[in-house]
């Protein structure tokens, strides 16, 4: 005989329907829809003041000085260092544990990533895990702001100023996110942020350059569309529309109306999306230990009382030396219950590209190596019921099993 009522939290291998939980779903309501036909009915698509507006409203929200909207993080990170003068032979200091973009942006301009470790517990580069990777040819720091939480900064600045290096934040995962009131993005030379289908703020795909520095902002809004100057006619004229002139070899990186339109709402939703990541991650903290699997794994670092955490990940770390089955199994057995995973990150000194061009083996940095054998990103996002959580948490109870 069943019973409706029950346990809070049913005891592992206790069956219940399956669900179809994916990994991510972005969070888009009538007002995304409204602003988007508005856009259409106005005829005009591309950059023009639905872009302008992204920007000002961005950056009055981060609290930079200037904001120059893109089309992806990757572009944000090319021009920030395109416009910090890196060049070849240069070197950046990247975290290994990221994503592609970081590493590939200081290949666009021949200067070379130099992959450091990171700390254990927020997955984030530390000034300790910089410090040995220093080279004479170093010119900047690129910072990740992991899983929408803000790296340790002070220490970081600390160690730049005393080199005198540029830092860039990539805050790609960290909107909104703050410490004592300032932004992810506002800590250093430069920040990106990324409005990609899957991150805290979506347009589908766009990105923004925040930053304090003027040259920096004239040159990326100068380099996103083609090197294109329109000033020049001014100068001449004082008119027209027609006439400008080719400054330099840019890239097409300029974000479209139809996308800052979307993302003027997202922002205005920002704060109310995050505080709905914030109740899953802890609706998923509480259900870990109600399952009696709080042994058997190791759950994401809590914020500081002075932090704003964007809970763009929820990454879960399995304790392999108590919990079996391993971390692929355990992905693919939630895959067939339903649900939907990834792991952040496989760190880029494991990928072959890295290893073939740089010579990286795996001990090479050892804490990203080894963390990301056991993690895995659980679903977090803005339309997931404390149900589907539980759910979720069900379903990992009945899969794993102590050694
Ligand atoms: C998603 C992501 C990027 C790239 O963002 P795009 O807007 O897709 O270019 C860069 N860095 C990190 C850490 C990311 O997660």
């Amino acid at each position: 005989m069943s019973h409706q009522t029950g346990p809070a939290f049913p005891h592992p291998g206790q069956a219940s329907a399956i669900r179809k939980i994916p990994f991510h779903r972005p969070s888009i309501g009538p007002a995304e829809r409204e602003a988007v036909m508005e856009v259409l009915d106005s005829r005009w698509l591309t950059t023009g003041q639905k872009s302008v507006a992204f920007e000002e409203a961005v950056r009055d929200r981060v609290g930079s000085a200037h904001a120059v909207a893109v089309n992806s993080a990757t572009a944000a990170l090319h021009l920030i260092l395109e416009a910090l003068g890196i060049h070849s032979g240069d070197e950046v200091i990247v975290p290994t544990y990221t994503f592609a973009a970081c590493g590939e942006v200081c290949r666009y301009l021949n200067a070379r990533p130099r992959l450091a470790d990171v700390d254990p517990v927020t997955f984030d580069l530390t000034a300790e895990t910089i410090e040995p990777q220093l080279r004479p040819e170093t010119k900047a720091i690129m910072v990740v702001h992991y899983g929408g939480r803000l790296a340790n900064m002070e220490p970081i600045l600390e160690l730049a100023r005393s080199r005198g290096l540029a830092v860039i934040e990539d805050a790609a995962h960290a909107l909104p996110c703050s410490r004592s009131g300032r932004a992810a993005g506002t800590w250093g030379t430069a920040g990106a942020l990324s409005f990609y289908a899957t991150k805290t703020v979506t347009t589908g795909e766009g990105g923004m350059v925040i930053t304090d520095s003027a040259e920096i902002a004239d040159r990326a809004r100068l380099m996103r569309l083609h090197g294109m100057s329109r000033d020049a006619w001014k100068r001449y004229s004082g008119g027209g529309s027609w006439y400008y002139e080719i400054e330099d070899a840019g890239f097409k990186y300029n974000l479209t109306d139809l996308a800052a339109a979307i993302g003027l709402v997202q922002l205005d939703r920002a704060e109310a999306m995050r505080a709905e990541r914030e109740r899953v991650a802890q609706r998923y903290g509480r259900a870990i230990e109600a399952a009696g699997i709080g042994a058997l794994v190791e759950l994401p670092s809590a914020p500081g009382p002075d932090e704003v955490h964007a809970w763009h990940l929820y990454p879960l770390r399995l304790n392999l030396d108590r919990v079996r089955p391993t971390r692929a199994e355990t992905i693919d057995r939630l895959a067939e219950a339903g649900i939907g995973t990834s792991v952040h990150f496989i760190p880029l000194h494991l990928h072959p590209y890295y290893r073939r061009t740089y010579d990286y083996a795996p001990a090479d940095l050892p804490v990203a190596a080894r963390e990301y054998e056991r993690e895995i990103s659980m679903p977090i996002y803005p339309d997931l019921t404390d149900g589907d959580v539980d759910y979720v948490v069900e379903r990992l109870a009945a899969i794993l099993r102590p050694r």
